[in-house]
């Protein structure tokens, strides 16, 4: 066993504090990687207040994971020690099924293994995420990072990345559509950049009127302030594509008037409670809402390579983990400039 230190939250109501744990030694195809980063998501606060359900504790959140890979197995053949190394928020998954087999293992119709709250493919082993200085991962859910970008700001590409990169793609958004993004967090942002980066115009829904100038930074083309009705108005049935990182209950209907004919709605922001769907408010436009989960392996190898090739990474806050609870306030009211990310050196 390997003796590793993290930060855990021991029930649904505890505030995180430091703890002791071991994971498995490396067995032949896995890879040790000490973590140097790792990124605070809102499914971190989601999952360690059992928002959404069934969270296992005791809970060792983290899933946009960054390091330095310091073991590997003896019949490892991608990676070496010294190379640079990344975790997401899967570490295994069933491989046989059909949606494995397509690379979209995040669909596992087994279940895959997510990076923390989750088990083992022996589903008896609880996994135990990023807030901790050591992981041990299947070389095949461990990716490549390249050593052209800023390492901290890559890691919230490992989740917040490619969930706004993978539905783009699937839906292939780029030249000639026009975009919405609402809510400018981590997913908002990194949504901003790819849309942007695919050739899109973006526009941010957003209900923070602060946060425009930073959206335009960020290089979107419009900013719309959802609580004035007038800002809303001005974008009436205008969008193809809606991309939806909201974490808190809203109004679906509301954005969906926003939609032109065969419109859609992609919901990856995935709020505890549910919310009262009209029909009407699909039904004249043919529209749709459809919902989209991270990204496959080897997608969000492409992705990370997308990156590296066009010099796009998180705009994030470094933090000490001490000031965990801080930051989980802060990004509670909105306030996330726009990802923190764990300097893991402070554990
Ligand atoms: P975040 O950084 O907290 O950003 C969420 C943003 O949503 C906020 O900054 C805010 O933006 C907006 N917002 C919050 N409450 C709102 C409300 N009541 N009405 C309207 N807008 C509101 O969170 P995140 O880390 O980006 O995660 C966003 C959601 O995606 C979470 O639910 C998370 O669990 C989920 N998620 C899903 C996947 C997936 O695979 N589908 C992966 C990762 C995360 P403004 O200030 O601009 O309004
Ligand atoms: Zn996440
Ligand atoms: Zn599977």
């Amino acid at each position: 066993m390997i003796a590793t230190k993290g930060y855990a939250a021991q029930t649904k109501d505890a505030n995180l504090a430091p703890w002791d744990f071991d994971r498995r030694d490396v067995g032949p195809h896995d890879v040790q990687f000490d973590i140097t980063y790792c990124g605070v998501c809102h499914s971190d606060l989601h999952q360690i207040k059992d928002e959404w359900g069934g969270s296992i504790f005791p809970m060792v959140p983290g899933h946009e994971i960054v390091g330095r890979v310091v073991a590997v197995g003896s019949e490892v053949t991608k990676f070496k020690v010294g190379d640079l190394a990344g975790t997401g928020c899967m570490v295994d998954s069933c491989r046989v099924c059909p949606n494995c087999q397509h690379g979209l293992e995040q669909y596992c119709t087994n279940g895959n293994s997510p990076t923390y709250n989750g088990l083992e493919q022996d589903k008896k082993t609880p996994t135990y995420g990023g807030y901790s200085n050591t992981i041990i991962v299947n070389e095949d859910f461990v990716l490549h990072v390249s050593d052209k970008l800023d390492l901290a700001a890559v890691a919230p590409l490992l989740c917040a990345g490619i969930t706004t990169y993978s539905p783009l793609r699937h839906w292939k958004v780029g030249k000639g559509n026009k975009l919405a993004v609402v809510g400018l967090g981590g997913l908002g942002h990194m949504g901003i950049k790819f849309g942007v980066a695919f050739g899109a115009e973006v526009t941010v829904l957003s209900t923070s009127p602060k946060k425009e100038a930073d959206a335009k930074k960020l290089g979107a083309h419009k900013f719309v302030v959802t609580s004035d009705p007038a800002q809303l108005a001005s974008v009436n049935v205008y969008f193809d594509f809606i991309l939806d990182t909201v974490s808190a209950e809203h109004d679906y209907n509301q954005y969906l008037t926003l939609l032109k004919t065969d419109g859609i709605h992609i919901c990856v922001g995935a709020p505890p409670t549910p919310s009262a769907l009209l029909a009407f408010s699909l039904i004249p436009g043919r529209k749709s809402i459809a919902g989209s989960s991270i990204g496959g392996i080897a997608e969000t190898q492409e992705m990370l390579d997308f990156c590296a090739d066009n010099n796009i990474v998180s705009d994030i806050e470094l933090i000490d983990i001490k000031d965990i609870h801080q930051a989980y306030d802060r990004m509670l009211k909105g306030d996330v400039r726009y990802r923190f990310v764990i300097d893991m050196a402070t554990l």
